[in-house]
This record gives structure tokens, C-alpha cells and sequence, in this order.
């Protein structure tokens, strides 16, 4: 079957990262140091190639780049400088607009104005929200859930979590079309996907091929940060009633051990990632996208003005508990609302999905070839 070729995919690839492999020879370096390549996934020289020769659709039917965890031994060994870790990354943010059946995912990662204007914007009418709708103000002690009626914030909290699970589950569904559907003629019974199912849960949870790079502390950072990140999510989608109180509770109360796990779980995970941008410590943080900042900057920004309600709330100040409130949802909600489908946030779903995909996909070539064998040796 004869391929379709576009000459400008690199040109177009160079808008989403710095991708200097007009360098790469070909030699294959890459993909024998790297811990994570096989021989049916020959990354990154695989996608290398495709790039420069121009096969986007190979890369568009292909899970690969997301298996690459950005250990970045293979930027490290390349022996043209051809930064074969960071064409993943680069390929991971181009699929990523490419799922995004909005168009919003290509403007945030090609236009960094875009991207700040519209997290600006998104937080301006978050403040106005409340300085229009909130509450009555009591002042002599602190009401937070007078000023921001917990019922109301919990309500609106799940109508944000449907739109943007609407927009995420529309993206994956084109993810699967992508991968599954047109990247290849096995048919995938739909029992693999229920038997595969757990691949999902479980490499959303531990991230497990991130351990089986050589050196384990990003994959622990990185651990840290999600295992922060969902038990904030359970707390404010699932007992938001019991987190947000006005009681206030003795210290050994769970509420404030959960909380304060949370918190100091996405302080830390946030702080080593921008961290290690900043001293460009490891190879994986050489080349920084504006996406690269925005999304753990706007964590840590939530987390630690969370602390402060909670701290403002104990030291009974009324006016700064509802003011750093205010701020903290105006950072929380553009970091949901712009990184999660469009952004950065968005990898934590594809990266287990590809590996589900893959998986479902492999096994349905096999049970496909065990099938036509026999067929043919009974025919
Ligand atoms: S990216 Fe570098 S190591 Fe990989 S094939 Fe090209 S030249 Fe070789
Ligand atoms: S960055 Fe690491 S995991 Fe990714 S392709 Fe290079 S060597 Fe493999």
C-alpha cells in the first residue's frame, strides 16, 4: 500500500518544540540505549525517520512517541547532537493537538500568548464570579462557607469536571480512531478491551514503564506529584462538603492529614519539576516549552494558597481567608480548565492509553494471525 508523504511535517513539527534532526544520520544509537525501546517499537529512530521522510500518518496511527518517558539517554548519546528525546516531546505535543478535535490544543502549544492570555482571562472571570455572585462577607469571624456556600462550589464543581471530561473523552475517542482504527486491519474484539482494562488503571496509578528508565527519581517525583494531584481531585469532587468546613479540627483529624498530604504532595512534585527547569538538571530539562512552566506553576500556585486558606481560617482573619480563596480558585480553575484537555495535563491520560492501545492491538494481531493459520492449515 503506497504512503502519502508530506514534506512539510517538520517545518510544522517545529512550531510544537526544537527539533534539530535534519542533524540525525541514522546511525541507531538512539534506540539501542534506550531502556524502553523493543523490537516491535523501535523508538525514537523509528519516528526520526518518519519525520524526515515526512510520514505523518504513520506517527498519527502510532502510540510510540508516548511510551518514551524523556529519560533523555538517547539526547545524551546522540553523536549529532540530533536531540531524539526531545522530537518525542515534540511529537507528543503535536498528537496531543492533533487529537483535540477543537483547535484549542494547536493555538496554546504554537501561541505561548495565547496560552497566558487565556489562563489570564479564565482567572479574571473566576475573581468577577465572585466579586458579583459570593456570599455575605461576615467579618467577625471567619465563614467561609458563607462567603462561598460549599453546596454551590461542590455543584459547580462537577459541572466543570462534565465539560471537561466531555472535551478529554472526545480526544481520546479520536485517539483511538487514530491508533486503533486506522493504525491497523486487525479487527480488536471488543472483549480485549474489557480484559485490558486493568493496563489502564494500573499505569495511570504507577507509571510503571517511567521506573524502567536507569535513574528512578523522576519517576518518584513524578509519583509523588500524581498521587497529590488525585487525592486533591477526590477531595474536591467526592467530599468536598467534609474538606471545605467552617469546624474547625483537632490536628490528629484525618481532614488535615489528607489535606496536608495533598498539599505538600503537589508543593514538592510541582517544586522539583520547576526546579530541575530552572538548573536544567537533568537532560529532560534542557529544552523547556512555555507548557513545560505554565502547568506546574499554576500547581503550586493552588497549593500553597490552599495552605494559606487553611492557615488564614486557623488564625481567625476573615478578610484575608475569603481573598486568598478567591485567588486560590482563580488559579485552580485555569489550570483545569486549559491544561487538562488542551495542555499539558493531558499526558496523563494518553501515556496509559497508549500502552491499553497498544496492548489491545497486539493482541489482536496475534489472535488475528492464529486465526488465518487456522484457516489455511484446514484449508
Ligand atoms: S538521532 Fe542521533 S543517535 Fe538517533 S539515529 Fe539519529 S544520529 Fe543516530
Ligand atoms: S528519552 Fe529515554 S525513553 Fe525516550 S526515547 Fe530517549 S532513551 Fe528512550
Amino acid at each position: 500500500m503506497s504512503k502519502r508523504v508530506d514534506p512539510g511535517l517538520l517545518n510544522e513539527l517545529k512550531q510544537f518544540g526544537d527539533v534539530p534532526i535534519e542533524a540525525c544520520f541514522n546511525c541507531g544509537n538512539c534506540t539501542a540505549v534506550c531502556p524502553l525501546s523493543t523490537d516491535e517499537t523501535p523508538f525514537p529512530r523509528n519516528n526520526i525517520r518518519r519525520i524526515q521522510v515526512g510520514l505523518k500518518e504513520d506517527i498519527l496511527h502510532s502510540p510510540d512517541p508516548w511510551l518514551c518517558y524523556y529519560c533523555g539517554d538517547c539526547s545524551a548519546t546522540c553523536p549529532r547532537e540530533a536531540e531524539p528525546a526531545e522530537a518525542q516531546m515534540t511529537l507528543r505535543r503535536w498528537l496531543t493537538a492533533q487529537y483535540d478535535w477543537t483547535g484549542l490544543g494547536r493555538l496554546f502549544y504554537t501561541s505561548p500568548a495565547w496560552e497566558v492570555i487565556s489562563v489570564l482571562i479564565t482567572a479574571v472571570l473566576v475573581v468577577l464570579a465572585f466579586i458579583v455572585f459570593h456570599g455575605p462577607m461576615v467579618t467577625g469571624q471567619v465563614e467561609l462557607n458563607t462567603f462561598a456556600p460549599v453546596d454551590m462550589i461542590h455543584l459547580l464543581d462537577w459541572v466543570m469536571a462534565g465539560l471537561l471530561s466531555f472535551f478529554l473523552l472526545t480526544n481520546v475517542a479520536r485517539m483511538h480512531h487514530f491508533i486503533i482504527r486506522k493504525g491497523t486491519d486487525a479487527q480488536v474484539p471488543l472483549v480485549l478491551y474489557i480484559t485490558e482494562a486493568w493496563q489502564l488503571a494500573y499505569n495511570f496509578v504507577t507509571q510503571e514503564r517511567f521506573s524502567k528508565c536507569d535513574e528512578k527519581r523522576p519517576w518518584i517525583n513524578h509519583l509523588i506529584l500524581v498521587s497529590g494531584y488525585v487525592t486533591m481531585l477526590v477531595l474536591i469532587l467526592f467530599l468536598l462538603p467534609w474538606f471545605q468546613t467552617d469546624n474547625i479540627y483537632p490536628f490528629w483529624h484525618p481532614q488535615r492529614w489528607v489535606g496536608y498530604y495533598a498539599t505538600i504532595a503537589l508543593i514538592y512534585g510541582a517544586g522539583a519539576a520547576l526546579w530541575g527547569r530552572f538548573k536544567k538538571i537533568r537532560q529532560m530539562h534542557r529544552f523547556s516549552h512555555l507548557s513545560d512552566w505554565l502547568f506546574p506553576i499554576l500547581l503550586l500556585i493552588g497549593a500553597v494558597t490552599g495552605i494559606l486558606v487553611h492557615l488564614f481560617r486557623y488564625l481567625g482573619l476573615p478578610l484575608a481567608t475569603y481573598t486568598i480563596y478567591v485567588i486560590h480558585l482563580s488559579m485552580m480553575v485555569p489550570m483545569l480548565v486549559i491544561e487538562v484537555p488542551f495542555g499539558k495535563w493531558a499526558h496523563l491520560a494518553y501515556r496509559p492509553l497508549a500502552i491499553y492501545f497498544q496492548r489491545v492491538k497486539e493482541l489482536a494481531v496475534e489472535q488475528q494471525a492464529r486465526k488465518e493459520r487456522l484457516a489455511s492449515s484446514g484449508a
